[in-house]
């Protein structure tokens, strides 16, 4: 029994080495093994292939000679959607800005120029695989919301119970703000539903980037919906946060595909605000926010009530 759990592998990062020179691939070969799988590919078309069929988490691109055109690659390897995401480290004999600035023009994460210091080199491959690994997390999980790159709505309904038990805990306050995008329909209706999504990234990124403390979220919950959560603020700080958020939407300009039209937006937002006690109930005071923002719609929209 022992025995076969020895045996069990442990999950090792794989890494494809492009090069053409055997000396090369050797070197990083004897450098890596230990603590990545590494195959490796010559430097023409047929290592994409490999690329696709292999998924590596990373690929070591060696660029040392101008005969065969590993910018080329890696251009191609870009337009390829399989394999688009995987990062690519250029290692490269040109020294010069040039070739560097090319290199991360064409979608490299990295460009390490030779002779290179193996810690170094080690150490930065490290880095990217770990960014490679949570990012997995995150889309494992499933929090991200795939337009607009912020949290989804699972991800405020477990954070908006953790807020909650910890001001319970602590007798801090908590606020929550609900988002409505005003008349977003017609947007879609005028301009088309790609220039209605770039709104919605814009208008998430404007929030998302607004709210301003670490601990501050702000989640896509909804079609045209927001929901934003602040720890440790009481009615006056939300309502300060809220009108925040309501000017800067209204400052975006977004222009249309084809840069002829300008379009703007605006937002109606409803507060919460309370410091729960043990008999308060967490869909009480979502409510109480999407009343208050039922109640700006009403009076006229682009506001903030509570
Ligand atoms: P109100 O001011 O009352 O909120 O008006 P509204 O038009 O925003 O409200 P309504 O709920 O009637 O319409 C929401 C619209 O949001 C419906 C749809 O056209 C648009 N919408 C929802 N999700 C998306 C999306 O993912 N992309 C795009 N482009 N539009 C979306
Ligand atoms: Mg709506
Ligand atoms: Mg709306």
């Amino acid at each position: 029994m022992d025995i076969f759990l020895k045996e069990i592998p442990i999950e090792r990062n794989n890494i494809l080495v492009i090069a053409d020179e055997k000396s090369e691939s050797m070197i990083v070969d004897t450098l890596l093994s230990p603590d990545y799988t590494i195959s490796f590919a010559k430097l023409d078309m047929v290592a994409l292939e490999q690329a696709i069929k292999e998924k590596p988490d990373l690929i070591l691109l060696y660029i040392v000679t101008s005969d065969m055109n590993g910018f080329e690659l890696l251009s191609t390897m870009k337009n390829i959607s399989e394999i688009s995401h995987i990062p690519v480290i250029i290692v490269s004999s040109f020294n010069d800005i040039d070739n560097e600035e090319k290199g991360f023009l064409l979608g490299a994460v990295d460009y390490i120029k030779i002779p290179f210091n193996t810690r170094v080199l080690k150490a930065r491959i490290k880095t990217h695989i770990q960014i490679v690994q949570q990012f997995r997390i995150v889309e494992q999980r499933g929090i991200m919301d795939g337009l607009t790159n912020i949290p989804n709505r699972r991800y405020f309904d477990d954070r908006i119970v953790i807020e909650w038990r910890r001001a319970l805990r602590e007798h801090q306050p908590l606020s929550s703000l609900m988002i409505d995008i005003d008349k977003f329909k017609s947007y879609n209706d005028t301009y088309g539903h790609p220039h209605g999504d770039a709104l919605l990234k814009a208008v998430a990124h404007v929030l998302a980037t607004t709210v301003m403390r670490p601990t501050d979220m702000c989640a896509r919950i909804g079609g045209e919906e927001f929901a934003v959560i602040l720890p440790d603020t009481n009615l006056d700080g939300a309502v300060h946060v809220a009108e925040k958020l309501r000017a800067a939407v209204e400052a975006l300009r977004v222009p249309t595909a084809d840069g002829k039209i300008i379009t703007t937006v605006t937002i109606s937002l409803g507060v919460a605000s309370l410091i729960p006690q043990e008999n308060d109930s967490i869909e009480e005071f979502i409510t109480r926010a999407d009343v208050h923002l039922y109640n700006a719609k009403k009076s006229g929209r682009n506001r903030v009530s509570y």
